[in-house]
C-alpha cells in the first residue's frame, strides 16, 4: 500500500542551487545591497561583503516553490484493494515565510485523506507540503491548498489538513508571545462528517 520511507533522491521540484536565474540573483542582490546602505552600515565590513548575494541566493531557495516547474509530479497508483479509509501523515516538518514581514514561520503538518479511484505514495505529502512552504505563504492559505490538492488531483474521496505553526514576525516583535502555536485546519468530502474528522483527531493526540 505505502512506500517505504526513504531518502528521495534530487528531483525537478528540489532547489537546484545551478539553476538559478542570475538575472533574478543580480536583481535581488541589488536591492539587498541598497538596504545595506539605507541602513548605514559599513559595508567594508568583510561580513557584509557577500550579505547581498547571500540573501539575495536564499530567497530564491526559500521561494522555490514559484519557480515553474516547481510543483512535483506525483505519481498516483490505482486503489486497486478499494481501500476506503482514511490514510494519515502526521507531523510532516516544514519551514515557510510569511508573506507579510518575510521572515519565518513554521512548523508541522497533519495530512489525511480517503482515497477514490487514486492513492499516493505517503512521501508525496511532505513534497506537496514542500512545494506550497516555498513561497511567501499564509498558514490559512497553505491549509486550505494542502487539502485542494488532494482532492483535485487525487479525487480524494475527503481530505483534511491541520498544521501547527510558530510565527517569527510574532515572537520577535511586539508582544512577543514566545511559543505560541497557530493552528489551522480544512477539511474537504467526507471530513464534513464527525466520527472521520474525530478519527483523524484520535490519531493526532497519540
Ligand atoms: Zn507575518
Amino acid at each position: 500500500m505505502t512506500e517505504p520511507a526513504t531518502t528521495e533522491p534530487l528531483s525537478k521540484a528540489d532547489f537546484d542551487p545551478t539553476r538559478v536565474d542570475p538575472a533574478q540573483l543580480t536583481e535581488i542582490a541589488k536591492h539587498i545591497r541598497a538596504i545595506i546602505e539605507i541602513l548605514g552600515l559599513d559595508t567594508s565590513d568583510p561580513n557584509l561583503a557577500r550579505t547581498d548575494e547571500r540573501v539575495a541566493e536564499m530567497y530564491l531557495e526559500m521561494f522555490n516553490g514559484l519557480r515553474s516547474g516547481a510543483e512535483p509530479r506525483v505519481t498516483t497508483f490505482p486503489n486497486e484493494e478499494g481501500y476506503e479509509h482514511m490514510i494519515m501523515e502526521r507531523d510532516i516538518p516544514f519551514y515557510s515565510m510569511c508573506s507579510h514581514h518575510f521572515v519565518p514561520f513554521y512548523g508541522h503538518a497533519h495530512i489525511a485523506y480517503v482515497p477514490g479511484d487514486k492513492i499516493i505514495g505517503l512521501s508525496k505529502f511532505s513534497r506537496i507540503l514542500e512545494f506550497y512552504a516555498k513561497r511567501p505563504q499564509l498558514q490559512e492559505r497553505m491549509t486550505e491548498q494542502v487539502v485542494d490538492y488532494l482532492v483535485d488531483k487525487l479525487d480524494a474521496q475527503g481530505a483534511m489538513v491541520v498544521i501547527e505553526a510558530r510565527h517569527l514576525c510574532v515572537e520577535m516583535r511586539g508582544v512577543k508571545k514566545s511559543g505560541a502555536l497557530t493552528v489551522t485546519s480544512a477539511i474537504r468530502g467526507l471530513f464534513h462528517n464527525r466520527p472521520l474528522r474525530e478519527e483523524f483527531l484520535d490519531l493526532l493526540r497519540r
